[in-house]
């Protein structure tokens, strides 16, 4: 008789979103009239910009053709695409990072997901904690934890990364040695950076302990000072021990459009073993890559006029991370985040749990957030707040928040 992936039975039930959606509903059929602002998904809310979208149009227009039609794309991406992140993401920052060790996906959320799926059952994996729920979950299907410790908040056989005001939100080195470590800066939840010099004692931690870092840098357009890294491989010695996440989605607004790209040196290898022919030989059987069309869509991201269009709209996200920030330290909130990503992350006050504070904010203000707790036991008794919205609704929320 067939049986399930008992894996998945550890997953707690309800996924916070879900649980989030729950609760609006249940409070919209008993207020009828309240008009309820959200500044908790992590959706983009700006169209897709100008260049991008001529862009698509070309690409849709060739398809109609014999001459120009384009079937199955080629598994690890089209070279122009490929050719246009390694110069851009990569060369300019002074990365030596080639086309071929670029993968083209259709998201971060599958290549983070995963990456897993090349190293062995027994991996021990780190993580930040708190951070995007995607890194444990899947590895938690995959059988490569213990089950779920619901006192604890945490799953067993993990090591959690303590990401606390007093290390700044950026983790201290283990004591335990992980095989894989999952990093995440700017971080979602907590919109924290890492400074150059830590992540270079990562890197330096990872190759002194034969560990792979997997760092998900979704976020690394919304950094705005100049020292911190946008890519891992600006730190020395960063090819032999980790793989990089991308994504287009925060970025460039393709969170419905669906694009983003692992990058794995080609000289990285574990037990013996190239990685990069591990992960090229998946890519090859359970593809996930994306259309030609979306693929010509991201080489427009590259463009000048694209460039420019998408520095506005991150800039327009900024702005209300900078009036959220302001206005809840005004009001004598304890805040961090939301300088180099679109994310705010503040302490609940009174004492609150991290749900406590998404009825009071729900109820007393009409706002939605996201309860810090959802990402990690290090998230309970803070909040996450998001710059995604207008700048009306932002102000509108914040407004609100303020006379609580
Ligand atoms: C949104 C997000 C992603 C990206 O996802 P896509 O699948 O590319 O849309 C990856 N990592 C983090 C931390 C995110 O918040």
């Amino acid at each position: 008789m067939v049986r399930v992936n008992d894996n998945y039975l550890k997953l707690p039930g309800s996924y916070l979103f879900s649980t989030i959606g729950k609760k609006v509903r249940e409070y919209k059929a008993q207020h009828p009239e309240a008009d309820i602002i959200s500044l908790g998904i992590g959706d983009v809310t700006q169209p897709i910009a100008p260049a991008v979208i001529s862009a698509l149009h070309t690409a849709v227009d060739e398809m109609a053709r014999a001459e120009s039609f384009r079937g199955y794309a080629p598994d690890l991406g089209y070279d122009f695409l490929r050719e246009a992140i390694a110069e851009n993401d990569y060369r300019a920052r002074g990365c030596e990072i080639s086309a071929d060790e670029i993968f083209v996906s259709d998201g971060a959320k599958c290549d983070c997901g995963n990456i897993q799926e090349i190293f062995s059952a027994d991996c021990r994996i780190a993580v930040c904690d708190p951070v995007y729920p995607v890194y444990v979950d899947s590895n938690v299907m995959a059988g490569r934890t213990g089950d779920y410790d619901a006192a604890a908040g945490r799953f067993r056989y993990v090591i959690y990364l303590p990401c606390t005001a007093e290390n700044g939100f950026s983790p201290d080195l283990p004591s335990e040695v992980p095989d894989l470590i999952y990093l995440c800066f700017p971080n979602n939840p907590t919109g924290a950076v890492i400074s150059k010099a830590r992540l270079q004692e990562w890197v330096d931690y990872a190759k002194r302990n034969g560990a792979v870092i997997l760092y998900d840098a979704a976020y690394e357009a919304y950094i705005s000072e100049p020292d911190i890294p946008h890519s891992i491989y600006e730190c020395d010695g960063a090819r032999d021990c980790a793989i990089e996440f991308r994504s287009f989605s925060k970025t460039a607004g393709f969170t419905g459009l669906r694009l983003g790209f692992t990058v794995i040196p080609k000289d990285l290898e574990a037990d013996g073993v190239s990685l990069w022919s591990l992960w090229a030989r998946r890519h090859g059987t359970k593809y996930n890559g994306a259309p030609y069309i979306i693929q010509r869509a991201g080489e427009a991201v590259y463009s000048d006029a694209g460039r420019q269009q998408i520095r506005s709209q991150i800039a327009y996200y900024m702005d209300n991370a900078h009036y959220i920030y302001n206005g809840l330290k005004e009001a004598g909130y304890e805040v961090s985040g939301g300088i180099n990503a679109p994310y705010i992350w503040l302490r609940t006050p009174d004492g609150l749990t991290s749900w406590e504070f998404f009825d009071r904010l729900l109820t007393r203000a009409n706002v939605v957030g996201t309860p810090g707790s959802g990402f990690g036991p290090g998230g309970e008794h803070y909040f996450r707040l998001s710059a995604f919205g207008s700048h009306e609704n932002t102000a509108e929320a914040v407004k609100r928040i303020k006379k609580m």
